[in-house]
């Protein structure tokens, strides 16, 4: 029997907003981000949710008793400018927020003109919001969950071997740096370091990065901490996850070459990871909702502890996510930015869950507001690369713009946009908040 969904949840309501149904903004009813952004009349960072042209300010909805149905500490959390003290109360009350905003925004639910009045006035255009970091990020940790990234950027360096034993197994993953992650728009600064010497008696050189790359990753928000010492079990490892993002996983590939052994990556990585200003929440991802993906042949079946009935059914997410690149000659020829890359994150071999479970398998605690990374992720075929290490070889097979500028690696100028889409038959589209950075020298 079918559930009875909420009037104002149901994936045919509609919202009185402007733009809230135009598939192209991809903000619905059903989607609602999160953000914290400033608008040009007030000095202060406010905690926001996209609903279609505009951004719903959730300061002045609590300021002005729009939401005094619902629990005073879930109201107290939406002043906050972050998302922390929101997230630290838990699934329940992220769902009671939510379908009281979605009450707020729905044309199916009647309003009193002096509710919709107050509602009106709390929504700003989000063409003028200036954003900021929607969450504090206490730790940051990367995975490698692509087995197709895995295999293929194998394939370059250990043709024999291109996936290690391990792989298989073990969800490979290190631990980041929060310092270094900025938001989406900033600008990064091409990054110097050490880099093999050209003969084994040389000394390496020292100089800017020479392979300056992205990596195409999803960002996992960690909703629900735990306590050190106790692991999160598979079963409820979804209900730590409060929503996700795009994330540009900068490397400087000639850096990460030379000092990864044996100890993993360091300075190649850590000069700066950009974020998406919006944060999907997970309870929008129900109609994306995907398998985990199959075993193939010579894949052995997950231990017990990363695997559960549930997560297997649907612990992946069929989303799509596209690489575009802009250089300056183009954006001087007023060309659009060039899709290099496109994949869907169902592929990923490792699910949101499992990330979550084998992390804290050895009770390493998770923090409120911690991000963990998918790694890149990149699909079966070359066109779906979702780094230039893949879409080049290391550089050897540079491709064309549309300029006839080609590209082995990033340039000083270059722009790079990720974005990310949801579609599923019945339910409006999804769009997620697409994640820029442009290069500049060092
Ligand atoms: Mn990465």
């Amino acid at each position: 029997m079918m559930s009875q969904a909420h009037p104002s949840t149901s994936p045919h309501a509609e919202s009185w907003v402007f733009g809230a149904n135009n598939p192209d903004l991809g903000l619905p009813l059903q989607h609602l981000p999160y953000c914290v952004f400033q608008s040009i009349d007030s000095n202060q960072p406010h905690l926001g949710v996209g609903i279609g042209a505009c951004i719903l300010d959730l300061f002045v909805c609590a300021e002005t008793g729009l939401f005094d149905h619902i629990p005073a500490d879930i109201v107290t959390a939406c002043s906050f400018p972050a998302l922390n003290p929101l997230m630290d109360l838990g699934p329940k009350a992220w769902a009671t927020l939510r379908s009281e905003i979605q009450a707020l925004l729905s044309t199916s639910t009647p309003l009193s003109s002096d509710r919709r009045l107050r509602t009106e006035a709390a929504l700003v255009t989000a063409r003028e919001a200036i954003f900021s970091a929607p969450v504090f990020i206490p730790n940051y940790t990367d995975f490698y969950s692509s087995i197709d990234h895995a295999e293929r950027v194998g394939m370059l360096f250990r043709p024999d071997q291109p996936l290690l034993p391990n792989y298989q197994h073990v969800p490979i993953g290190y631990h980041g740096r929060t310092s270094s992650i900025v938001l989406s728009g900033t600008s990064i600064q091409r990054p110097k370091g050490q880099s093999k010497p050209v003969r084994s008696e040389a000394q390496p050189g020292f100089a800017p990065t020479t392979s300056l790359d992205y990596e195409l990753e999803l960002g996992l928000y960690i909703g629900q901490s735990n306590p050190l010492g106790t692991p999160i079990p598979i079963e409820r490892a979804s209900s730590h996850l409060f929503g996700i993002s795009l994330l540009n996983d900068w490397s400087a590939r000639d850096i990460q070459s030379w000092e990864y052994q044996p100890l993993g990556p360091f300075l190649g990585k850590n000069f700066a990871t950009s974020i998406s200003p919006w944060i999907t929440p997970i309870s929008a991802l129900g109609p994306f909702r995907s398998p985990a993906a199959p075993r193939l042949h010579h894949l052995a079946e997950s231990l017990p502890y990363l695997l559960c009935r549930s997560d297997q059914h649907a612990g992946n997410l069929n989303l799509i996510l596209e690489v575009f690149l802009v250089s300056l000659e183009m954006k001087k020829k007023s060309i659009a930015p060039v899709r290099l890359s496109r994949v869907c994150a169902r592929d990923l071999y490792w699910t949101p869950a499992q990330l979550i479970a084998h992390h804290t398998s050895n009770g390493c605690n998770l923090q409120v507001g911690d991000l963990l990374a998918t790694g890149t992720i990149s699909g079966p075929d070359h066109a779906s690369a979702g780094c230039l290490l893949e879409l080049t070889s290391n550089g050897t097979q540079p491709i064309t713009l549309p300029t006839g500028e080609s590209r082995a690696f990033l340039v000083d100028g270059d722009e790079v946009i990720l974005r990310g889409y949801g579609e599923a038959s019945g339910h409006p589209r999804i769009i997620l908040g697409e994640c820029r950075g442009t290069i500049h020298s060092g």
